[in-house]
């Protein structure tokens, strides 16, 4: 029986391993889940739904609806809800979970870091330090920061949003990845004196930490959720990795029918 995967995406490293997975695994069937989070995303390869699945309830029936046999989690590092459905998700229909999460990125000696628990953290910094910050953030982060009317701040999201929750402000729109270069040029020009991130890790971003310590600008590093794995599940760290697992999976039988037809309990 042929394997059916459901990568829940919306990262670069989703995307090249969909790409990865279209290339060396023609027997593989895939759909790619996507939040709907950006207006015109990079298409995957193979199949493509958008927009969630009205949470466990509804992705443990898109699994079993589906006949997915394999799940794999490559969402932002900062996706703790969906992860945590995924988590739930496997422990019901026993469907192998690989979380693929690349490293957090790591302080080095010359970085001036202000580590904070979340985007309100980050927020109450700003409050104090900074006269003209830099927001690499999500729009769904900008609210946190709306009563704080003293710094300019610049922003930098995919899409423009349909309000600017803001008092001060100029926005640029761009998709990453971002090289030194450019992130020098915007950061220089627009006399950044704070820069606010997230610590998603990965190559694709990493470019304004560089020019953060070139300069010494501090950085508000927002720390990633923890995100508790079950002993079932696994994780890896590199596209590469999540190859080897998906191809030592692949030579298994697909679990199917774990679910008794008549109660609806796990077998
Ligand atoms: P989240 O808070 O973990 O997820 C919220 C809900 O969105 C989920 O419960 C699910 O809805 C839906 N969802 C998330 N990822 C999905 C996927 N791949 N396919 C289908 N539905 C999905 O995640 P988030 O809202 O995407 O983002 C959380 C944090 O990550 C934010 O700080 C954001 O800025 C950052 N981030 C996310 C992405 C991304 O592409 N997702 C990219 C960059 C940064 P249901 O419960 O209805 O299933």
């Amino acid at each position: 029986m042929r394997h059916r995967l459901l990568l829940l995406g919306g990262t670069g490293a989703a995307l090249a391993l969909a790409r990865a997975i279209d290339a060396t695994m023609p027997d593989l069937a895939m759909t790619t889940s996507l939040a709907g989070r950006t207006r015109d995303p990079v298409l995957p390869p193979g199949e493509l739904r958008t927009g969630g699945f009205g949470g466990v309830d509804g992705l443990v029936r898109f699994i079993d609806e589906r006949g997915i046999t394999l799940l794999v989690n490559a969402t932002h590092p900062f996706a703790a809800t969906m992860s945590a459905h995924a988590l739930e998700a496997q422990r019901e229909t026993k469907v192998p979970l690989l979380r693929l999460l690349r490293p957090a990125w790591a302080k080095q000696p010359k970085d001036s870091w202000i580590p904070v628990p979340d985007v309100k953290g980050a927020a109450d910094i700003c409050r104090w330090l900074g006269k003209r910050i830099f927001l690499s953030l999500g729009a769904g982060d900008l609210a946190a920061f709306a009563g704080i009317a003293h710094p300019h701040f610049l922003v930098r999201l995919v899409d423009a949003p349909e309000t600017m929750p803001l008092a001060r402000y100029d926005l640029v729109t761009a998709r990453g990845p971002f090289t030194l270069a450019d992130e020098r040029a915007l950061i220089e020009q627009g006399g950044i004196d704070l820069i606010v991130t997230k610590n998603s890790g990965g190559a694709a971003t990493y470019a304004k930490i560089e020019v953060a310590r070139e300069l010494g600008i501090p950085v508000v590093m927002i720390r990633r959720p923890e995100i508790a794995l079950d002993p079932g599940s696994d994780m890896v760290e590199s596209v590469e990795a999540a190859l080897d697992w998906i191809a030592d999976q692949t030579e298994r039988s697909p679990r199917t029918g774990d679910r008794n037809a008549t109660t609806g309990e796990k077998a």
